[in-house]
């Protein structure tokens, strides 16, 4: 019997109920222009900050630290592109980011590199996390930006941000975290990341899609990337989006309110999917198996095409992916797979699920039921296969 699985949230999750009733509550009732000065442009107004405030202290920023924009992708092009043009005032012209950013971070990063910036890419190891060592390395007086994600959304490794943040107060250089994939799914403070910028956006917990947050730490630099009226005091002109706004704040509010209790149920889903999928043998979990969000299963299974792998899992009710949304359907493989050192090959069999709290354990059952005949099934139709099993080719995992 087919069961409907869907277990890609790393790219985007289901609107939870409450987010979905107060979207469409402020949406109905709620629609004065927060700029307008009538009472129903200040009822608007007066929900906005309301809904930067609650954001904040979920962060453990200020209220005026928050900068509602239209997702991750555009408060990471923001961050990245203010603390480079503060550089350039300055003549600094060096940044350090790493191998296994989302494309949001890297397009910008060589856009800049187009404009005589120097990127410096820190590589991480074959268990997907940056060495802090390397980064105290690449620091140098040119240096006006590091940026590194908090959570990888490939392979969900946790990188050291709090050792990564110490290191750039110590060296007086902007720290920007991409926490896109983490908030809402561990604990995130930007006091303790000591960050002056992260990005995370509402659609990766519950939240709508389109909406996101930038925070930028008190006296750091932020230029507008969209130039208009004088909404979010200057820095990013159009009206607010105030039914996503409040979507995102009670979505949020939800999933770090109830945040011990379903990482605790989640990380045990995931221990029993992973155990379940090593059984396949020739492959490999991607990424460290204890530093990982509590959702992230990522799979390299040798001599299958990760594409046709999607296609049957997808037949069978099974919503997963391989690599990045934004990968798929390119032929080039994960940039974040090599970057662990997986060979092309190897990087072509990939698979990733993302669970969340809506996903049950007879769920975790059937994927460790359906994926090991599906990858069983095309392993027997694969000519890479049958060279590998009359040893006419090297097995790697
Ligand atoms: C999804 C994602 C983004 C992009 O966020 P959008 O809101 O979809 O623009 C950026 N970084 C990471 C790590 C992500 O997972």
């Amino acid at each position: 019997m087919i069961m409907n699985v869907y277990a890609d949230n790393a790219a985007t999750t289901k609107m939870r109920d409450s987010a979905v009733k107060a979207y469409a509550e402020t949406a109905q009732m709620i629609y004065g222009n927060p700029s307008s000065l009538h009472s129903a442009g200040q009822e608007a107004k007066s929900l906005l900050e309301e809904c930067r405030a609650s954001i904040a202290s979920l962060l453990g920023a200020q209220p005026k630290e928050i900068l509602f924009t239209s997702g991750g992708s555009e408060a990471d092009n923001q961050a990245i592109l203010s603390a480079a043009r503060l550089g350039k005032l300055r003549g600094k012209t060096k940044i350090v980011s790493t191998a296994i950013e989302h494309h949001a971070v890297l397009h910008t990063l060589k856009k800049l590199q187009k404009e005589g910036f120097e990127v410096v890419l820190l590589p991480v190891g074959t268990d997907g996390i940056v060495k802090v060592k390397d980064l105290e390395e690449a620091l140098d007086e040119n240096v006006c930006l590091v940026s590194v994600m908090l959570a990888n959304n490939e392979i969900g490794t946790i990188q050291p941000v709090e050792e990564i943040g110490k290191l750039c107060r110590e060296k007086k250089v902007l720290f920007h975290t991409d926490a896109v994939q983490a908030v809402g799914h561990m604990e995130v403070n930007v006091g303790k990341i000591g960050c002056d910028y992260l990005a995370l956006s509402a659609h990766k917990f519950g939240g709508p899609k389109g909406i996101g947050v930038l925070y930028a730490r008190q006296g750091s630099p932020v230029y507008s990337l969209i130039e208009g009226g004088a909404q979010e005091r200057g820095k990013r002109a159009g009206t607010e989006d105030l039914p996503a706004i409040r979507a995102m704040t009670v979505a949020m509010q939800e999933a770090v309110g109830s945040l011990p209790e379903t990482m605790k149920k989640v990380t045990a889903l995931r221990d029993k999917l992973i155990a379940g999928l090593e059984k396949i043998p020739h492959g490999a979990l991607n990424g460290d198996r204890v530093k990982r969000l509590a959702g992230n299963v990522s799979f390299c299974f040798e001599g299958i095409e990760g594409e046709s792998l999607l296609l049957l899992l997808d037949d069978k009710g099974i919503s997963a992916s391989s690599g990045s949304a934004c990968t798929s359907g390119s032929l080039d493989p994960s940039h974040v797979l090599l970057a662990i050192g997986r060979v092309h090959d190897v990087a072509h069999g990939s698979l990733r699920l993302t669970i969340n709290e809506n996903n049950t354990e007879e769920e975790i059952d059937y994927l460790i039921g359906e994926v090991p005949k599906v990858v069983q099934y095309l392993r027997d139709m694969s000519p890479v296969w049958r060279d590998l099993q009359e040893g006419k080719r090297q097995y790697i995992l």
